[in-house]
């Protein structure tokens, strides 16, 4: 059913119902809407909470408000590395200042052994997220690659490293994606996925006899926050390890989110430099309770990057650039002297 129509047979519905009863009525439809699932699956989408609740006042916090780390996120604060000091500039939203660091000590760098990082799979074996060029599903990328970056942040001692695997369908399974990642009680979440582009963009080919899509037009890794996690200035210095990282490993980042093209896919560019986007809607981002950042490791729509995608190559430099990442978030002089 398209939504117009949907729309129309609702409205009927509504009609014949007091007012008292709308809230009722209005909670049942909300929970009977399909998800906004594009063809290719693709994160956004999958992601965001409704656009409504986005732009809606209650939620339309100052970037100063959305800095400031919540309570209990300072509490927490056990395994974190110090924060780099002072103000950030948003590309797309001029300055923000970020709360003053806190002061260096000898317990601020974090002991590998004990130091937990969540490795989130993105999308579920059944909601299995984009397609890509070649009619592979996104969750099979992401699980691959979660699984290297746990391999590889075992071997340099975070002994504490979890992958989050999540079951069911794509809407509640985010709720209890969330509600797992926090029942671990970690110290950073990061949440694995692979790239794709709205409906309008794909086109038609032919791979192996079967009537296929690609777009071709982007490629590149991104790197997300949200404004709205308890932790912002952690989740963003973590985020702009890993965007440095990915880029000192020769990979470009995708430029399109911040381009009036992406429309209400567009999101601040936080960092031209190495990539680094806000998208504050993700509810992973910002309905977790530790710091939180989203990877988009790459196109797999895009023809070309797919089999970069499937390399064993740029999985290394993935999964090696992560791994550098937390090990500089966790001792900052790690990147001055190098590995070992
Ligand atoms: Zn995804």
């Amino acid at each position: 059913m398209r939504r117009c129509e949907f729309f129309r047979v609702l409205g009927g519905i509504v009609a014949r119902f007091r007012p008292r009863r709308l809230i009722v009525v209005a909670i049942a439809v909300f929970a009977l809407l399909p998800i906004e699932i594009s063809y290719a699956g693709w994160l956004p989408d999958l992601f965001k909470t409704s656009s409504k609740q986005a732009k809606s006042p209650k939620r339309a916090k100052s970037a100063r408000q959305a800095t400031r780390p919540a309570k209990s996120a300072r509490k927490s604060a056990r395994h974190r590395a110090p924060a780099k000091p002072s103000a950030t500039r948003l590309a797309a939203l001029g300055p923000i200042a970020l709360p003053p660091s806190a002061p260096k000590s000898a317990t601020a760098t974090c002991d590998p052994a004990t130091f937990r990082i969540v490795l989130d799979v993105g999308h579920t074996a059944e909601s299995e997220g984009a397609i890509s060029a070649r009619n592979v599903a996104e969750f099979t990328f992401n699980l691959r690659l979660a699984r290297l970056v746990e391999e590889r942040l075992k071997a340099e001692g975070f002994a504490e490293t979890r992958l989050l695997l999540t079951e069911g369908k794509a809407r509640p399974s985010l709720f209890r994606r969330v509600a797992n990642a926090n029942n671990l009680h970690a110290d950073l979440l990061l949440s694995i996925h692979h790239d794709s582009v709205p409906n309008k963009m794909l086109e038609d080919w032919e791979f192996e006899g079967k009537k296929s899509h690609f777009s071709d037009r982007f490629s590149g890794y991104s790197v997300f926050v949200s404004r709205e996690n308890p932790d912002f200035r952690t989740s963003l210095r973590f985020a702009e390890l890993v965007a440095k990282e990915l880029k000192s490993g020769g990979l470009r980042y995708a430029e399109q989110y911040s381009q009036p093209i992406m429309g209400s896919n567009q999101h601040p560019l936080l960092n031209k430099e190495t990539g680094v986007y806000s998208y504050d809607e993700l509810i992973v981002l910002r309905k977790t309770a530790m710091p939180a950042v989203l990877l988009e490791a790459g196109s797999i729509i895009n023809r070309d990057e797919e089999l970069a995608m499937d390399s064993p190559e740029r999985r290394n430099i993935i999964a090696g650039g992560v791994a550098s990442a937390v090990k500089e978030f966790c001792d900052p002089r790690w990147a001055l002297v190098g590995p070992p």
